[in-house]
């Protein structure tokens, strides 16, 4: 029978009412007994890391799962993280890239409502992490909602109130769940070459500009005061304006002359960036070298840039990372 660590952190799964608000209150011990059921494909001990809400979560509680997973991993077949919904999927690309080639599944679920309501989706999601991290086939960083099994890097919280509240990102699932059986659409554990490997460094100087018509490129040289790399979300496929108040190819220009980062993505959820079919996106990636997010989901470029410079400063190094594909967050290779 295999054995599960289940790390508790919060969220509405492990909510009750309070006057302020729900809260988490419930204990990793009391949420294991919600699932008895479980006993039945798995043996699992809890530990209790953090009990927050999600909205509270940081980069230094990132490395603190990914350091409690390090230090039991050799003790455990699986991990199933309980977290909540409103950052899950930033969790889950951060563990992406701080836990890299996990022959052992690393599961992260929450769910819409309490786990000690009559009505809830809590006990199926915790039900089906459990099962879904004790499988053979099983590998990496997941998350396990609703019946489906998302690639960690690819995950989204599309829903604010539904059950299924998360969507994979320009990537299929890679299992879903039915009838207590795991049916698997993507079975590559076998093709894992590389051992497992943990970092310890995340950069958490990383700002996001969503651009709306009639923004100013101002703001961008006032981010550059605080921040080491901007992401810009941009419309469409991919473009900047340059009107007269918003000349952001200067502003640009600024921040990779003093060494930082400057990565283009857009505001449209599925299908992602291609900044080289219009005149507006094409010039200004050409001239400045930009980087571009193509595929990747805005969680997954954020901490993926956390991760890349709390390793390296070197403009050519965060470049090839940036690129590289991890735990299938990127595809579009177009020629950079
Ligand atoms: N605010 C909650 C959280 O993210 C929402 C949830 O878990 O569904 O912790």
């Amino acid at each position: 029978m295999k054995h599960i660590l289940m790390i508790a952190t919060g969220g509405t799964i492990a909510s009750k009412s309070s006057e302020t608000g729900l809260k988490p209150l419930i204990t990793s011990d009391e949420l294991l007994s919600y699932v008895p059921d479980a006993r039945r494909f798995c043996q699992a001990d809890t530990l209790q890391l953090l009990n927050i809400d999600s909205t509270n979560m940081q980069p230094s509680h990132w490395l603190k799962i990914a350091s409690a997973i390090r230090e039991r991993y050799d003790a455990y077949d699986g991990f199933v993280i309980c977290h909540g919904t409103d950052t899950m999927a930033y969790t889950a690309a951060a563990l992406s890239y701080l836990i890299q080639n996990s022959p052992k599944p690393i599961v992260i679920t929450g769910a819409q409502r309490p786990i000690d309501l009559e009505i809830t989706d809590a006990k199926t999601n915790l039900t089906d992490s459990l099962r879904f991290a004790s499988h053979d086939h099983a590998h990496g960083i997941t998350i396990v909602f609703d019946g489906k099994v998302i690639a960690g890097t690819r995950g989204k919280k599309e829903r604010t109130k539904s059950y299924n509240a998360f969507s994979s990102i320009n990537f299929p699932y890679i299992a879903t769940i039915q009838d207590q059986h795991v049916i698997f659409y993507l079975d590559d554990k076998a093709l894992l070459a590389e051992p497992v490997f943990f970092y310890e460094n995340l950069n958490p100087r990383v700002a996001l500009l969503k651009l709306i018509p009639s923004m100013e490129a101002g703001v961008l040289s006032y981010l550059s005061g605080c921040y080491d790399a901007v992401i810009i979300e941009s419309f469409g496929v991919g473009g900047l304006p340059s009107y007269e108040s918003g000349d952001f190819h200067k502003a640009i220009e600024q921040w990779i002359d003093a060494g930082k980062t400057v990565v283009m993505t857009t505001q449209v959820t599925n299908e992602g960036s291609n900044m080289s079919v219009y005149e507006v996106g094409k010039t200004i990636k050409q001239e400045l070298g930009l980087l571009e997010a193509y595929d990747m989901t805005l969680e997954a470029t954020v901490t993926k840039l956390m991760w890349i410079l709390g390793q390296t400063k070197d403009p050519q190094e965060i470049r090839r990372m940036f690129y590289q594909t991890i735990n299938r967050d990127i595809l579009y290779t177009a020629k950079w």
